[in-house]
């Protein structure tokens, strides 16, 4: 974990500090232990990140501890490249878990043992009513449940029931072992909760020991408490569930107890926050993978060239409470585009290349080859790098019109504007295919006019440009929102709502020829352009394909 000041005043406040700070003072706790409780059956969001900056973070602040525990209780939807995944970005985001990783199958033997010491105390039997009659017998939120005719086995054929569930000698949906909480409650999650299904499934923990898994309701506070869990935080759809969550700890005998407590769930516009949807995305093949750079998967968000402390600079900003709402995209990008604009250097490259000769070139005063450019404007320590200039050069397409009006701050024929770093030049001339469509600008330079003004010259803007001599010709991927809808999720067919233009590939941009060794991690402004990093699946070696990371500004530009 990187070092951080825990100076009090440091530390994010809100509902869950103060619940903390009272718990400390009070004495129910002397020490802070949370936990990140994943479910391995997808890739990590940002919905995620939000909870795993809260858990760590807590125990950051409060010199507790965080475990990293799979919530593997569900065989049918679990992989180990799931799991792989998460502790991956969970280290990625700047974070370390207390010990060893936690999984909740390994608690599968205490689990049953806990099943069974409900059953003897009647408060657990084995219903064989099927899935869709304990539905029916639920009932609604008008309308209270009816008990299910197995409810009131005696104790000692419960026993034997489980025990035949256990071996797998039940097919699926024929039996489950149900709590015996109260038919009647308000809360539907009272009504006798399944608590153990038959699933006939191979476990990536547990192989085939088991044939049958315990619902999450009984695991997770289970889990919770085995681990010494102090304050376990979840979001708000699992507020009524809390009422089972401590009904299930206070019958059963385990010493420690800790508490749940709710917060909203981050919700984002423009993104998916839902692993299940996700995987639907990448299974239609409507992205490249979880790690698309349009996802804001945390490996979407990482390919696409956030770094870790925006995204915890995201975290901290949208802060934790119990009103839910949705946060605009432009709060996630202006993070980026802020750690960015600080730290990454800045280079140029041309997008849409169109030649520009400079037809006074090698005349007095115009005859520079190499010039010692800055990387970034604010950090010397950053240091300086060499470009050529030379007399043909790239600029972009946008940047030359041979009319146009004063608002126009770029080249048109006849005026003057400043190639970044280098000459003040004019246009004077320009050549045109066959279609009409112009080919080549030619201009005439300002002598010395490197790094100068001169008298009489008044450039009416700087324009960006690359060697055409010497340059990297390369790919790069624009990208711009994902669905064309701002509420993606409430949509049925969500995937209906993909905008299926929000690739754009440019395949030879010219760029300048230092951004040819770039490495995997590497990100820069590209001058007038956005900030951009190296694309960690489509480069190779001495080949970095880049990826817009973000727009200069928050304009329609980024996303249009
Ligand atoms: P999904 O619907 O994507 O599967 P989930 O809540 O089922 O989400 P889990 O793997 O069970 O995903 O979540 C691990 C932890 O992350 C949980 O504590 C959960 O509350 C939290 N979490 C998940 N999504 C969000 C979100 N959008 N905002 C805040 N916390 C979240
Ligand atoms: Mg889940």
């Amino acid at each position: 974990m990187e070092a951080v000041d825990i100076k009090e005043e440091n530390i994010p406040r809100n509902f869950i500090t103060d619940i903390i700070d009272e718990d400390l003072k009070s004495g129910k706790e002397d020490h802070v232990a949370t936990r990140f409780p994943p479910e391995p059956n997808g890739y990590l969001h940002i919905g995620h990140a939000k909870s795993i900056c809260l858990n760590f973070g807590l125990a950051r602040d409060y010199k507790g501890t965080c475990n990293l525990r799979f919530d593997d209780t569900n065989p049918v939807k679990e992989d180990m490249e799931y799991i792989e995944s998460i502790q991956k970005d969970v280290k990625w985001l700047g974070f370390s878990w207390n010990g060893e990783i936690r999984y909740s199958s390994s608690y599968f033997d205490k689990l049953y043992g806990y099943a069974l010491e409900l059953i003897e105390k009647g408060l657990a039997y084995v219903d064989e009513l099927t899935p869709d009659q304990i539905r029916e017998y639920r009932g609604t939120l008008k309308e209270a449940g009816k008990n299910s005719p197995y409810r009131d086995r005696s104790i000692e054929e419960n026993k034997a029931l489980f025990e035949k569930m256990k071996n797998g000698k039940f097919k699926e949906g024929q039996a489950c072992l149900r709590a015996k909480i109260d038919m009647a409650s308000p809360f539907i999650c009272m009504r006798d909760p399944v608590i153990y299904r038959v699933r006939y499934a191979h476990h990536a923990m547990t192989h085939d020991k088991w044939c049958i898994y315990p619902m999450y309701d009984f695991t997770h506070c289970i889990s919770d408490a085995i681990e010494g869990i102090t304050h376990s935080i979840c979001t708000l759809e699992f507020q009524d569930n809390r009422r089972l969550y401590d009904w299930v700890l206070e019958n059963i005998s385990i010493e420690h107890r800790p508490h749940q407590y709710e917060m909203s769930r981050l919700n984002l516009e423009y993104s998916i926050t839902s692993k299940r949807k996700l995987n639907l995305l990448v299974d239609e093949k409507l992205v490249d993978g979880w790690d698309d750079p349009r996802l804001t998967t945390i490996s979407g968000l990482r390919r696409r060239g956030y770094t870790p402390a925006s995204i915890r600079e995201f975290c901290r900003r949208i802060g934790v409470t119990k009103q839910e709402n949705t946060v605009e995209m432009s709060a996630l990008e202006t993070c980026v585009r802020e750690d960015l604009n600080a730290n990454a250097k800045r280079a140029m490259a041309v997008l849409h290349p169109l030649k520009l000769v400079i037809d006074n070139y090698g005349t007095d005063g115009v005859n520079d080859s190499e010039l010692t450019v800055a990387n970034h404007p604010d950090k010397e320590d950053l240091g300086t790098r060499t470009i050529t200039i030379s007399k043909e050069l790239y600029i972009d397409k946008a940047d030359f019109k041979e009319e146009a009006n004063k608002q126009y701050k770029r080249l048109k024929l006849g005026y003057e504007v400043r190639l970044r770093n280098g000459y003040i030049v004019k246009a004077t001339s320009c050549e045109k295919d066959e279609n009409g469509e112009i080919t080549c600008v030619h201009v005439e330079a300002v002598p010395n006019s490197i790094g100068k003004d001169v008298e009489g010259h008044k450039p009416k803007g700087v324009i960006h440009w690359v060697d055409s001599n010497n340059c990297y010709r390369a790919k790069v991927c624009l990208y711009s929102r994902l669905f064309n809808v701002a509420n993606p999720g409430a949509v049925e067919d969500f995937l209906s709502t993909v905008d299926k233009d929000s690739l754009e590939v440019i395949e030879d941009a010219a760029l300048e020829m230092s951004l040819k060794a770039s490495k995997v991690g590497d990100s820069y402004q590209f001058e007038r352009e956005g900030y951009f990093c190296v694309d960690s699946k489509l480069s190779t070696e001495n080949n970095p394909v880049f990826n817009l990371t973000v727009a200069l500004r928050d304009t329609k530009k980024a996303f249009v």
